[in-house]
């Protein structure tokens, strides 16, 4: 019996994000005919495409039609420049990470270029609370002003989101099975009650992987050492403001943030998603690095296999990697984006990629 195509949303967003994601929908295409899984693309309006036909930025029917789809494929939104009269202002990606609890957002960091130092981290951010005042409320925004010369900006920890983000760390340490390690990041000595109940969370699920050592750092300390010695994480667990944080801090570490995927994950729903923003100063010029949007869709492939067991989901994710991993480890490093130091464009960087799948099993 052959499968039901998998439906994937695919949203654009604003900025570099047409142009990254159709290199991934691209890349993602070819692969998926090349295993024989099939697809069925959804495109639905999102950002600044949205607000100019529908008068907002995440339409309902995009909503509604996100329901019905297996996994979605997420570009950058220019949040910070939509118009204040936009119903879904300030965050359209904010209020899908809520609407449909993706509560882990997983952030990969890794040196792909030959002979470089081996960093091979991933930075596992709770994605609906905190102080992100978008989403950190039932109803209303979490950032409000008592006077005039006064902002009060919210911070929201709970027990169940700390549990169950460090559940989400441990096992991913335990799949990777690498260093077996998770640290917890924290700032705890300030914000003693938000931090320590995130912390103690994070112990009590620990017992519960006897197999993985738990480290405790301070976001400050953490960050220094990102810097200093990123070899040496395995998992950082950490609440949503420092993990978004920590993420372009590591990204530094192995090239910025062309090479930067993520994941934003639930029980029922995944969105592949850059770490990266709109990129405004680099948009329409066919110049960014797509590679984290590519990588981010292969991951959504692999969410997706731990989801329906089809082979062919596994395979088209292990493939994308491979041949993009190929690409960027060229010895020819003007066949890479400019980010990287090459002189490639968007379009010819992607050409490299089919090149290296042409080669694949
Ligand atoms: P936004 O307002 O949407 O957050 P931003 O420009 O403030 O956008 P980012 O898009 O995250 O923030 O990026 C910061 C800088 O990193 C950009 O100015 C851009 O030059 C560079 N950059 C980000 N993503 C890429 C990419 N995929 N390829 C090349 N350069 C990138």
């Amino acid at each position: 019996m052959t499968n039901p195509p998998l439906r994937i949303a695919v949203l654009k967003g604003d900025g570099i994000g047409p142009e990254v994601v159709e290199s991934a929908v691209e890349v993602l295409n070819a692969t998926a005919r090349k295993n024989s899984l099939p697809l069925e693309l959804v495109p639905l309006l999102i950002g600044f495409g949205a607000y100019r036909e529908k008068g907002r930025t995440l339409p309902p029917e995009t909503l509604q039609e996100m329901k019905k789809c297996d996994g979605w494929i997420l570009g950058p939104l220019s949040a910070g420049s939509y118009p204040k009269d936009d119903p879904d202002y300030p965050m359209a990606s904010g209020k899908i990470r809520k609407t449909f609890d993706l509560f882990a957002n997983i952030r990969p960091v890794r040196s792909f270029r030959k002979g470089s130092q081996e960093i091979d981290l991933v930075i596992v951010r709770e994605n609906t609370e905190d102080f992100y005042p978008d989403r950190n409320l039932f109803k209303g925004y979490g950032e409000f002003w008592p006077d005039k010369d006064t902002v009060l900006s919210l911070r929201v920890i709970t027990r169940k989101a700390c549990q169950r983000i460090a559940d989400t760390a441990f096992r991913v340490a335990a799949a990777r099975n690498k260093k077996n390690l998770v640290t917890a990041v924290h700032k705890g000595n300030v914000l003693i009650e938000g931090d320590g109940l995130f912390l103690g969370e994070v112990r009590n699920v620990a017992a519960n992987f006897p197999g993985i050592k738990m480290k405790e750092g301070l976001v400050d300390s953490v960050g220094m050492q990102l810097v200093l010695a990123p070899e040496s994480f395995d998992v950082i667990v950490t609440t949503n403001m420092f993990g978004d944080i920590l993420s372009d801090v590591a990204a530094g570490t192995v090239g910025g943030l062309g090479l930067a995927p993520s994941l934003n994950s639930g029980e029922y729903h995944a969105m592949a998603q850059a770490v990266h923003g709109s990129a405004p100063d680099i948009a329409g010029k066919q110049i960014a690095n797509p590679a984290a949007e590519i990588l981010s869709t292969a991951m959504l492939f692999r969410w997706l296999y731990s989801r329906n067991h089809m082979e062919s989901a596994d395979k088209t994710a292990s493939d994308i990697e491979k041949a993009t991993i190929e690409a960027l480890r060229t010895e020819d490093r003007a066949k890479l984006t400019t980010d990287l130091g090459g002189k490639a464009s968007t379009r010819d960087f992607t050409s490299q990629i089919f090149a290296h799948l042409d080669k694949l099993d």
